[in-house]
């Protein structure tokens, strides 16, 4: 497994998967996940004919993963498991990235934003308890603070759509562009410049959204109220534009800017002891991924449909960034890392691998209809995983 200096697993991999729907059960559709407590492997079972042959002897797949949540684990356990030490960790000085793959309805973003499930009961989402947790850290570096440190909370939100950036954040840039008629093919004619900022003599590079909205926050309530915003203009405009939100990547990043103060142990002419201060950066992304369904153009059959099958080109590069990375912390040879192949990749590249934090939420619908993307799911996962 992949890990950090400081010896936790760099890129933890898990697997949630979302209760029957109404919809499932009235057309009669069964359970085909089970989450094998002997062997801690996610097994697929086929469970009707038609899956059988659809998948020619690939039936009962097991795969196995960091870990694994069942439809009655609520999001609690994961924050606990999974989130709760990066959030520390990015207190000090790392950056992290927490996202939700899978199908569309598999439950990303009942998992990352929360809300009434399935069976009507409300969860916080992962994103809410970020909050909450980022400012108790806060306020207890503030209880303890020096004099001269600080720290200070900002965020910004981005929607990537093919690979047009725009900011979440302002509501009438969005408005704006609906009005103008908006064209994937084109591109935005508000869409956001990427650029990397090289730091350092190593040939790091930190990324840079130019004209990106960065919210200044004073409290959990400020940071909350942002995020809302964000993720409602999300949704109002995925409404307009036909289901764009299954399609589309939504990345909200909390920044922590801290200044420390150490105290050395010598005195200067003046008498007093001496002291070095230090600041640094961090950010943690929270990513609700596009769909990772194979979208199938229409009017194709046979063999070329299969051909025609797409993923979303961000997620195939994020897969295959991830397993460059996996490769290269277990003691591979260094390969390449394909971070420029898309603009999800270059925009969350100084946040994935390296020494810094990643958290790959898979998604999964337990419904026999949905076997297939499942099956995709868990194979995309376990290769980011491979334990
Ligand atoms: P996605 O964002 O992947 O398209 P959603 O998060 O919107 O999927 O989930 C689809 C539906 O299933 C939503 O109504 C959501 O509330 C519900 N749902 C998803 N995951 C769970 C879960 N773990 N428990 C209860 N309900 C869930
Ligand atoms: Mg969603």
């Amino acid at each position: 497994m992949a890990e950090t200096e400081s010896g936790e697993n760099a890129i933890q991999v898990c697997v949630r998967v979302r209760p029957l729907n109404n919809r499932e059960r009235d057309e009669g559709h069964r359970t085909c996940v089970v989450l094998d407590e002997e062997t801690k492997q996610v097994v697929l079972t086929a469970v009707d004919k038609n899956t059988l042959l659809q998948l020619r002897g690939s039936s009962a797949k097991g795969y196995a993963f960091d870990r694994r949540y069942d439809q009655n684990d609520i999001s609690d356990m994961i924050y606990d498991d999974c989130i709760a030490q990066l959030v520390e960790k990015v207190f000090k000085g790392y950056n992290g990235t927490v996202m939700a793959y899978g199908q569309t309805g598999s439950g990303k973003t009942h998992t990352m934003s929360g809300g009434a499930g399935i069976h009507g009961k409300v969860e916080e989402g992962i994103t809410p308890r970020v909050i909450r947790h980022v400012f108790s850290v806060v306020d207890s570096l503030n209880k303890r603070a020096k004099v001269g440190e600080k720290v200070e909370i900002s965020a910004y939100a981005l929607e990537l759509y093919n690979e047009d950036l725009l900011d979440l954040s302002s509501k009438s840039g969005r408005a704006e562009e609906l009005s103008k008629g908006w064209d994937a093919s084109k591109g935005a004619a508000g869409g956001l410049k990427l650029t990397e900022r090289p730091v350092g003599k190593d040939g790091r590079v930190v990324p840079e959204v130019i004209g990106v909205k960065e919210m200044k926050c004073e409290t959990a309530d400020d940071l909350k109220k942002f995020y809302d915003e964000c993720m409602e203009n999300r949704s109002t405009t995925s409404t307009k534009l036909n289901d764009r939100s299954s399609r589309s990547h939504a990345i909200f990043t909390v920044n922590v800017h801290r200044t420390m103060v150490d105290v050395l142990n010598e005195v200067g002419d003046d008498m007093k002891a001496r002291v070095r201060t230090s600041e640094f950066t961090s950010k943690l992304h929270l990513v609700d991924l596009a769909g990772s369904e194979r979208v199938k153009r229409s009017g194709v059959v046979g063999k070329e449909l299969k051909e025609a099958a797409n993923i979303n080109g961000g997620l195939l590069v994020l897969g295959n960034v991830i397993v460059a990375l996996s490769s290269e912390a277990d003691g591979k040879k260094k390969g390449h890392v394909p971070y420029r192949d898309s603009k999800l990749t270059r925009l969350l590249q100084d946040s994935l691998g390296g020494n810094s934090l990643t958290v790959l939420i898979s998604c999964i619908s337990p419904s026999e209809s949905d076997f297939e993307e499942t099956n995709n799911t868990l194979k995309y996962a376990n290769r980011a995983c491979h334990i």
